[in-house]
């Protein structure tokens, strides 16, 4: 059985149009499924290669019986019995009560939903289809269901989320790590003592560039990519070059998901480290730190109190110390890499980022001429992007007030977050602080 995408809206947003020009560019034909009722049509289609199945729910109206009815009938069935929920906007009206109140209980299925924003026929557009943020789902897919424009981004991201085809379980995500850091610090030594006992260890030659070599490891049966281990010197012979390079170092933080940052302890928290931390925030990557060589530190308490205070300003992110000549610590660091790409992944519920919201502007309001922050939303995870409704952008220390309190609030710890500023929409003002 081919996986199910059931595609869902109100009436008039144009899931036929759109249903139709997504089994138009079909690569294989497929019949109707016979035996379906009129109002929920079962097509096949596929796209790169996988074949799903397009459930057409009907439209929705609010009918005398409310809104219960509607979404306790066919959408619901749709939706928990499909893999992906295609939910069809307007981006022309904006959100409407229909769409916050399918979203609603969207939110609370288990299957992955994508918003779509339909009729945006031109980029002008986008920022109309930007105010479906508001409905807390992720990043709308601007799409012209009658223009075709977007549709192939759509199918994309579609055949990006469905399930394998040999069980029902997803897709399980390569966690992608670098390790990066100074020379001679022991990048090499802590990676040989993470990886030392793998017998499963695969070196492949990365696609992205001709002297990038990854190891694929695999912890609790989650697969685990260490990016660009070439720069690591025992596992790739470099002829006695020092692989030090500040685009090496970029590169192979652009391809992690998290990156381990090796210091040295012995010689504290140098400028250079903190140039690596920065460009880590800067590239949006969640970080953890290895204070290593702590068996050579002297005031171990003087010097772990400095460098905690010292790694506050990125992200709060986890230190741990280690000794990769001795062994110890390095234990640690698989747990605390992979909680902190779980938190660089998070999404989290858009009625608590208001909560936060409100409880920050109430401790300290926006200086004069900004406006309140009405409404907040995160529209993509890693990293954690927040898009926040009203007001203008904020003075830095603003801003990194707001990041602070939406860190505590969410334990996001070591990851950067991305704050986005939309100003009131006079048009659409009313709902979107309804809603929220
Ligand atoms: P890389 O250039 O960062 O990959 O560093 P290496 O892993 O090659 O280590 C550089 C030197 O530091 C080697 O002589 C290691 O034996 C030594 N080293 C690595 N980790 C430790 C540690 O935790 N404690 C001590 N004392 N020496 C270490």
């Amino acid at each position: 059985m081919p996986p199910r995408v059931a595609i869902v809206g109100r009436q008039n947003v144009g899931k036929s149009t759109l249903i139709n020009r997504l089994h138009g560019r079909r690569e294989t034909i497929a019949d109707e499924i016979p035996g379906v009722t009129r109002d929920r049509l079962e097509l096949g289609t596929s796209w790169r290669g996988r074949e799903f199945t397009l459930v057409d729910t009907g439209g929705y109206v609010r009918d005398a019986a409310g809104i219960e009815a509607l979404v306790s009938g066919q959408a619901a069935r749709a939706a928990t019995d499909a893999d992906v929920v295609i939910l069809v906007c307007d981006a022309t009206t904006g959100p409407q009560e229909e769409d916050v109140d399918l979203a609603k209980r969207l939110r609370r299925i288990e299957v992955p939903v994508l918003v779509v924003a339909n009729k945006v026929d031109s980029d002008v557009d986008e920022a109309d289809a930007a105010s479906l943020h508001a409905l807390g789902l992720g990043d709308p897919v601007f799409i012209s269901a009658l223009h075709g424009r977007g549709t192939g981004d759509l199918l994309d991201q579609i055949v990006a989320i469905l399930p394998d085809d040999d069980g029902s379980e997803p897709r399980v995500q390569e966690m992608r790590f670098a390790l990066v850091g100074r020379p001679n610090v022991g990048k090499s030594s802590v990676f040989n003592r993470l990886v030392g006992d793998e017998r499963a260890v695969v070196f492949e030659e990365a696609g992205t560039t001709r002297d990038a070599v990854d190891a694929v490891v695999e912890w609790e049966g989650t697969p685990v990519r260490f990016v660009d281990t070439a720069g690591l010197r025992s596992v790739v012979k470099t002829q006695g070059i020092e692989y030090y390079g500040l685009l090496r170092t970029n590169r192979a933080i652009e391809r992690a998901d998290v990156v381990l940052l090796v210091i040295d302890a012995s010689e504290g928290l140098t400028g250079d480290d903190k140039r690596i931390a920065n460009d880590v925030m800067e590239a949006g990557r969640g970080l953890v730190v290895a204070a290593n060589k702590w068996d050579l530190v002297e005031e171990k308490d003087k010097l772990f109190k400095d460098l905690t205070a010292g790694f506050a300003a990125y992200a709060q992110t986890q230190m741990l110390r280690t000794s990769a000549l001795r062994g110890s610590g390095v234990a640690r660091l698989p747990a605390a890499l992979a909680a902190t790409r779980e938190r660089w992944a998070r999404r989290v519920p858009t009625a608590k980022v208001n909560d936060v919201l409100e409880r920050a502007q109430a401790e300290r309001p926006t200086t004069r001429g900004v406006g309140r922050f009405r409404y907040g939303t995160q529209v993509t995870a890693g990293p954690p992007t927040f898009v926040l409704f009203g007001g203008k952008l904020p003075e830095p220390s603003y801003r990194r007030f707001l990041e602070h309190r939406l860190r505590d609030a969410f334990g996001f710890e070591g990851v950067p977050i991305r704050l986005r500023f939309r100003p009131k929409q006079a048009r659409r003002r009313g709902r979107t602080e309804r809603d929220g």
